[in-house]
């Protein structure tokens, strides 16, 4: 049903692996036994196939005379957001169920990591004698560590894992849920003692194609992003639903200093794509549908099958195991299948990236996410080529590994 994209994919050499497109093989892959493969980023390219599948419902025209002025509406808190893309945001939370939007207000962001940062600034006291202490429980998306402290900010500073976190004084913690990099489901943590907290949800995988949607979310603010829902990471679309108006007008000014709005064509073309989406969720209910999250939700728990089938031949790795729970958009009991896979090398191996670059795979070491070198983080939104070479390597290393007991 869904054919086989190119894969991009970095080419292996004798010093050390770059980033290079790698040219088409006569026999239509690009892969070969050298390749390394890339599962660091979590490159949503699993979804191409499903876009090319759309063909043309998505293609937005743009002429040469359109959105030549930075303005859109002077009116609204945030006056550069399209109102297309405003009206495609609240009627997919509507149809998905994952969130609520009545008396939200949306902020549109260049990615939701721009919207990371204006919320940073738009929840910190500003004449704190202490910059605010920004907390998320360890395993954290390693970004927001990087994201924080990057400008050395007066408003905010990163302090890492938020169990046990006890400092007085302002904090903020991340919540982000599922998790990036283990899946879970997550709530704050921190108790609120000498100081004062504030939240930000990170919601970028709340899809019914990764978890179970069993509520629409009504925290005061939530991120989340094309880059996972529709995988148009390149399009740099992000929004944030925010109750508080000050908070929303603050963020939209953070965004009118940073980068005088967000591109209208990215913003017109996510509102197509999204409304697409919408559309297809509402109309469609068969497994061959237009539903990308019935699509994505299939290719998803067929990776993960395949994954904890080669996984389960050993005790070398380990997976983290998810509860069943009822997903009113499915409307039915379903599992988690997370973007990306939280492995664990539970013998000899200290440093598991490392073992699997020497197999020419590329993951995103525990370390960088709070943890210890033992664990990776596995993209598994890579194209199908790439997915099922590492699934073969995978299965190489469990046989070695049965058959020497390493
Ligand atoms: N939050 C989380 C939890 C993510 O995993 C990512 C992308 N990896 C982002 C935010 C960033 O999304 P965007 O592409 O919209 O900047």
């Amino acid at each position: 049903m869904f054919g086989t994209e190119k894969a991009r994919v970095v080419k292996s050499s004798s010093s050390s692996p770059g980033l290079v497109q790698s040219e088409p093989r006569e026999n239509g892959t690009t892969l070969s036994s050298h390749s390394v493969i890339n599962l660091d980023h979590g490159d949503p390219t699993m979804y191409e196939t499903y876009w090319q599948r759309m063909g043309d419902k998505c293609t937005v025209v743009i002429t040469g005379s359109q959105s030549l002025s930075y303005f859109v509406n002077m009116k609204n808190l945030c006056w550069f957001l399209q109102p297309e893309l405003e009206e495609s945001i609240k009627r997919l939370h509507r149809v998905v169920g994952n969130a609520v939007t009545k008396d939200y207000h949306v902020v549109v962001g260049t990615g939701s990591t721009q919207l990371f940062q204006a919320a940073l600034y738009a929840i910190s006291p500003s004449d704190a004698p202490e910059p605010a202490s920004v907390v998320c429980a360890v395993p954290y998306y390693s970004l927001y560590a990087d994201v924080t402290d990057f400008l050395r900010s007066g408003l905010y500073k990163w302090e890492g894992d938020a169990h046990g976190f006890d400092k007085d004084g302002a904090y903020i913690e991340l919540v982000t849920s599922p998790n990036n990099p283990d899946g879970t489901t997550r709530e704050a943590i921190v108790e609120p003692g000498g100081g004062e907290g504030k939240l930000i949800h990170d919601l970028a995988y709340y899809w019914p194609n990764f978890t179970p949607i069993t509520k629409p979310a009504d925290h005061d603010i939530m991120l989340f992003t094309a880059s996972k829902c529709s995988g148009h990471a390149g399009s740099r679309i992000g929004w944030a639903l925010v109750k508080d108006e000050d908070v929303a007008k603050k963020m939209s000014k953070f965004i009118e200093l940073n980068t005088i709005g967000v591109s209208k064509e990215s913003q017109l073309r996510a509102a197509k794509v999204l409304g697409v989406i919408a559309d297809g969720c509402q109309y469609c209910d068969s497994l061959d549908s237009d539903d990308v999250f019935k699509y994505g939700k299939l290719i998803m728990s067929e990776r993960w099958k395949k994954l904890r089938d080669v996984v389960g031949q050993s005790d070398l790795f380990s997976l983290p195991v998810y509860p069943k729970e009822y997903c009113n958009f499915m409307g039915k009991f379903t599992t988690s299948n997370p973007a990306f896979a939280w492995m664990k090398c539970n013998r000899l191996v200290e440093d598991c990236a490392e073992f699997l670059r020497g197999h020419k795979i590329l993951t995103r070491s525990g370390v960088r996410f709070g943890v210890d070198s033992k664990h990776v983080r596995v993209s598994m939104v890579s194209n199908d080529e790439e997915f099922d070479l590492f699934i073969e390597r995978l299965q190489a290393i469990q046989e070695i590994s049965n058959g020497y007991h390493i």
